[in-house]
């Protein structure tokens, strides 16, 4: 027997047509680049992202072409992100903190025909768009528009609304698209379809929590993983939005929590670090009362890190992993319940854990004998399967490999499974140290060393080492004022770890490498200290 339900098709033209006719005084506030707050309605908004899916229409695009933009977190990035796969086409972000070769590789392969880029980026898109050859380029915010290109303004205000109206785009179509960083081999391309979208969004809104009365600031940023999809979940249920354009130090982050009474923010470790030294330089310079979390992704945060917050700021972590193959959320630590009959310091450890799966994630882990028991202490490579996950990359025969037999993908983070479902990371493959056998999480280390005082940021990688063919080597940057020896270090994590797990170098440098969205860039690491990156593996 057939369900007798509508087909009702699950895409971003359902997200803004609801926001349009809800929310429409619900405001989206950015920071431009001179620091000044541009502040709209969501029926600007709206109005603005309908008049975009004609005026790129007008310009020629077909359904599925794809609408690159070069920008950073503001409400005209808003605009194209739903205004483009609201005309058919498919938004794709450029991260503006890659080397323009890689960005000629991305948008050749993807095929990108129209640019949106900020006037304030011209200089870096100038290095790519002739090479890539965009048939347009469309050029966002105040100050003089590049020969050639158009003008945001300009192009919105040529197109007339009442061509517009709300198609029944296919659920299965392309809406946008993301490559990964590619720490590995070339970039690859992540191709998300309206309905990954538009349940990703749906399951972020239920377990953050989000609705109407929240005031959502995303620092991390819109060309990495769809920020986390929060432009489009705050979108679906109305939440205030506050972009904060190219300002994303620690002093204007917190002046923007307060003055906009931010209630949630997200980003990725390092910035939360940032922030919480200014913080404790200045624990009462800032009023972050209406904050109801904070949540951190894309790396491992310290515990050190979510406990500092708490007892020294009252102020609540929620963490998240993901993978830009996944929309990019997995797994959510730190949701209301999860802590429930624990003590404090449980809870903490329990927070600095990656959490259960999210809804229609399944998981599972590999080791070298099989499936793992879920038993929080076997080791093996996870796997996911679910809406929101990538079956593929785009146009990439060479990475089918990825993806199991059965289809699960393969995410290369090596993992403990909880009996209760709870997924702990503890390295990624090619991270792991490999110590007379057996692995040493790198995680770990570094997780425990930012719990020492004299210790702002550590990253640990492998060396080579004759006997045990790997050691840990830890790099460590000390917090200003701060002092701390070799010694001092290992008796800090002793009490904590096998003795085969201390670090058998420490080095210090003033600042550690860091990826385009923050990560710590272990490559640079290996290459500077294990001679050449010799040690990098690309499987467990
Ligand atoms: P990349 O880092 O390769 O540019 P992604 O942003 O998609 O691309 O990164 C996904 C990876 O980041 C995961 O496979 C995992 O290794 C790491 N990661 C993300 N969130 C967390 C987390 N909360 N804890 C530990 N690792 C994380």
């Amino acid at each position: 027997m057939e369900g007798l339900m509508m087909d009702y098709q699950l895409n971003v033209p359902a997200i803004l047509r609801r926001a349009d006719e809800l929310y429409g005084d619900r405001e989206i506030v950015s920071r431009q680049p001179d620091k000044s707050w541009h502040r709209y309605g969501y029926a600007d908004f709206a109005s603005r992202a309908k008049r975009l899916a004609v005026a790129l229409r007008s310009l020629g695009l077909d359904d599925g072409d794809r609408v690159a933009t070069l920008m950073w977190n503001h409400h005209e990035h808003l605009e194209t992100y739903i205004g483009a796969p609201v005309g058919g086409f498919v938004t794709h972000t450029l991260n503006l903190r890659l080397h323009p070769d890689d960005n000629t590789y991305i948008a050749t392969h993807a095929g990108d025909r129209v640019l949106v880029v900020d006037k304030v980026l011209w200089p870096l898109a100038a290095q790519f768009v002739e090479r890539v050859g965009f048939e347009h380029v469309v050029a966002v915010g105040t100050g003089e528009t590049p020969e050639g290109a158009i003008d945001f303004e300009e192009l919105i205000a040529s197109a007339d609304e009442s061509a517009f109206s709300y198609r029944e785009i296919d659920e299965r179509a392309a809406a946008a698209m993301c490559f990964t960083s590619g720490t590995t081999g070339l970039p690859k391309g992540v191709v998300y379809s309206h309905r990954a979208i538009a349940i990703h969004a749906l399951t972020a809104v239920s377990l953050l929590g989000i609705s109407e009365a929240d005031t959502i600031l995303p620092v991390v940023p819109m060309f990495h993983a769809n920020a986390w999809c929060f432009p489009f979940s705050c979108t679906l249920v109305g939440a205030k939005q506050v972009f904060p354009g190219p300002h994303l130090d620690p002093d204007s982050l917190l002046e923007a929590f307060e003055t906009e009474h931010v209630t949630l923010s997200a980003g990725v470790p390092t910035i939360w670090m940032g922030i919480l030294q200014t913080l404790d330089a200045k624990p009462d310079g800032w009023d972050l009362s209406a904050m109801r979390t904070m949540t951190v992704g894309g790396a491992a945060p310290p515990r050190a890190m979510i406990e500092a917050f708490g007892e020294r700021h009252g102020l609540h972590i929620t963490h998240g992993w993901g993978m830009t193959e996944m929309c990019p959320i997995g797994t959510i630590s730190g949701a209301p319940g999860h802590e429930r009959g624990l003590g404090k310091s449980e809870a903490y450890d329990r927070r600095a854990q990656q959490g259960p799966p999210i809804p229609f994630v399944e998981i599972r882990a590999r080791g070298e004998d099989g499936l793992i028991a879920w038993d929080g202490q076997s080791m093996g490579e996870l796997e996911v399967r679910g809406p929101s996950v990538a079956s593929s990359y785009y146009d990439a025969p060479d990475a089918a490999d990825r993806w199991t037999d059965d289809g699960w993908f393969k995410t290369g983070d090596i993992v403990t499974i909880g009996p209760d479902g709870y997924v702990e990371v503890q390295d990624r493959a090619k991270d792991l140290v490999k110590s007379g056998g057996e692995w040493i999480s790198t995680v770990a280390l570094e997780n425990a060393l930012m719990g020492h005082p004299a210790i702002a940021e550590a990253a640990v990688i492998a060396v080579p080492d004759e006997k045990w063919s790997e050691r840990p080597l830890a790099v460590c940057v000390l917090r200003e004022g701060s002092s701390a020896s070799d010694a001092e270090l290992r008796d800090f994590l002793a009490p904590s770890f096998a003795k085969f797990w201390l670090p058998e170098r420490f080095e210090f440098v003033d600042e550690i490498p860091k990826t385009a969205v923050g990560k710590f860039r272990k490559t640079a690491l290996r290459e500077q200290f294990a001679g050449g990156g010799a040690v990098e593996r690309t499987q467990a």
